[in-house]
């Protein structure tokens, strides 16, 4: 930690020095073994027929089950009170007899929902970004670790990443000075997700150009709001950027083009979360996202459309059926028509989280997707944030760019407040306020709508 600390404490120019000398480790090294292992597993078997897939699931299914009745108290209750052994478990339709594990009853097991006579003490925690407000925490291992990391890799090898690439980072916690990190490992130069001044962003693009790295990644919200204030000013990205690799969020229509529009290049996105239930790649012919099979076995509630997954890749706190609430939309269980792949299922994109939806007066929950629609087209408006604490009202915090005309900026909060209850109905009370900040999660992470009124999944609209 001492150490980390020293590291980090270095000049900038210092650290890419060290970076470059960090490159004569061997990579097999730096990454682990399991790293490659897995890596070049994904490698081949990403091209193997939905016959050899399925069957190499059962058999990471069966050894799962089998680790989970052995050594989990929580997981041998439910099959001792259901009168079932993991050997009865042979297939996808077995695997139905055991319940769904969601989110609050993670919470309410947790201590039980862990490897027995496990040492936990030196793992490292997982915090989920909890839009609940309780977030969730569980452990994971080296091996953990070095599986998720091969899986990113194996997916961005799409857009033409490689293990070997350097990147540059616009996730995390929000870094309160802007002075950007440098990760060795990964060679990651990583930049702060909140930026809030030109300033910040020119010397940003000046650090990019230094780092020589080709790939952009992180939440797509900091992203398009960089690119967003890059096509505003008129800046000029110095260097050539291949892909822009999103995670962490929901990807608006919006936040792609104008990325694409301003860096010339791809947008890479996926689907996954802390728990490593489900990883869902997008195709590198169409922006599809493809359930790995290798991660664990995805299922889809048939009513809701529900993403309900059981991980492979955690035997310390194992996940069997676990309820991500997130909603798939555009499924599909055929093969891709573009790459041939045989990973399933596959979908057009995840709704906003259940718990960001806002709720009319009527008690009808409207995705924040179509909430979008009047921020469309702004000048003097930076960034917006919905927050709803009662049915009948929300707040709408309104960031304005530093030189804005106060005339447009009047004018739009109308557009947007007509706009809104034009969506939400007349009777909702849309207050504005103007703001230079808008509400941060724990992690740093940005979510355009908090709403405390709408928790679980929508009703049907009637
Ligand atoms: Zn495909």
């Amino acid at each position: 930690m001492r150490f980390r600390k020293l590291i980090k404490s270095f000049p900038f120019p210092v650290l890419i020095f060290l970076g470059s000398l960090y490159k004569v480790i061997p990579s097999r090294i730096r990454f682990g073994k399991i790293f490659w292992e897995t890596y070049h597993f994904l490698q081949q078997s990403q091209w193997w027929s939905r016959e050899r897939l399925e069957e190499y699931q059962l058999s990471r299914l069966d050894k799962l089950l089998r680790h989970a009745y052995d050594c989990v108290p929580y997981y041998r209750s439910l099959f001792d009170e259901r009168g079932l052994k993991p050997s009865h478990i042979q297939n996808f339709e077995d695997l139905k007899s055991l319940p769904y594990l969601t989110k609050d009853m993670f919470r309410q097991n947790y201590s039980i929902i862990i490897e027995e006579n496990t040492r936990t003490k030196g793992f490292p925690r997982v915090h989920t970004s909890g839009t609940t407000g309780k977030p969730l925490q569980f452990y994971e291992n080296t091996w953990t670790a070095q599986m998720e990391r091969a899986f990113i890799y194996h997916q961005w090898t799409r857009v033409g990443v490689t293990p070997h690439d350097p990147m540059i980072q616009m996730r995390g916690p929000v870094i309160q000075d802007n002075i950007p990190e440098y990760y060795l490992k990964t060679k990651t130069l990583r930049l702060s997700p909140r930026v809030d001044s030109l300033e910040i962003i020119r010397f940003y693009l000046e650090e990019m150009k230094r780092s020589g790295a080709s790939y952009l990644h992180g939440y797509p919200s900091a992203i398009a709001l960089f690119a967003l204030t890059i096509k505003q000013h008129g800046l000029i990205v110095p260097i050539k950027i291949k892909a822009i690799l999103f995670a962490s969020e929901t990807v608006y229509e919006w936040e792609r083009r104008i990325v694409e529009e301003v860096f010339g290049c791809r947008v890479f996105s996926f689907y996954g979360m802390a728990e490593k239930v489900v990883l869902a790649s997008e195709c590198e012919t169409s922006h599809d996202y493809h359930c790995l099979p290798q991660y664990g076995i995805t299922e889809i509630d048939e009513k809701t459309n529900e993403i309900i997954g059981t991980s492979f890749l955690n035997y310390l706190n194992p996940f069997i059926r676990y309820r991500t609430t997130d909603v798939a939309y555009g499924l599909s269980d055929s093969l891709c028509q573009h790459c041939g792949r045989h990973e399933y299922p596959i979908f057009s994109g995840v709704e906003g989280r259940l718990e960001d939806f806002i709720v009319t007066t009527g008690g009808v929950p409207v995705s924040p997707a179509i909430i979008t629609h009047p921020m469309k087209d702004l000048k003097a408006v930076k960034s917006t944030q919905l927050l709803q604490k009662s049915l009948d009202s929300i707040k709408v915090k309104i960031v304005p760019w530093d030189q804005h005309d106060p005339k447009t900026l009047d004018k739009e909060a109308d557009i947007i407040r007509q706009g809104l209850k034009g969506i939400l109905g007349v009777d909702m009370k849309v207050e504005i306020e103007i703001t230079q900040s808008v509400q941060l999660s724990a992690t740093g992470k940005f979510k355009w709508v908090v709403s405390d009124v709408h928790k679980g999944f929508p009703e049907a609209i009637k």
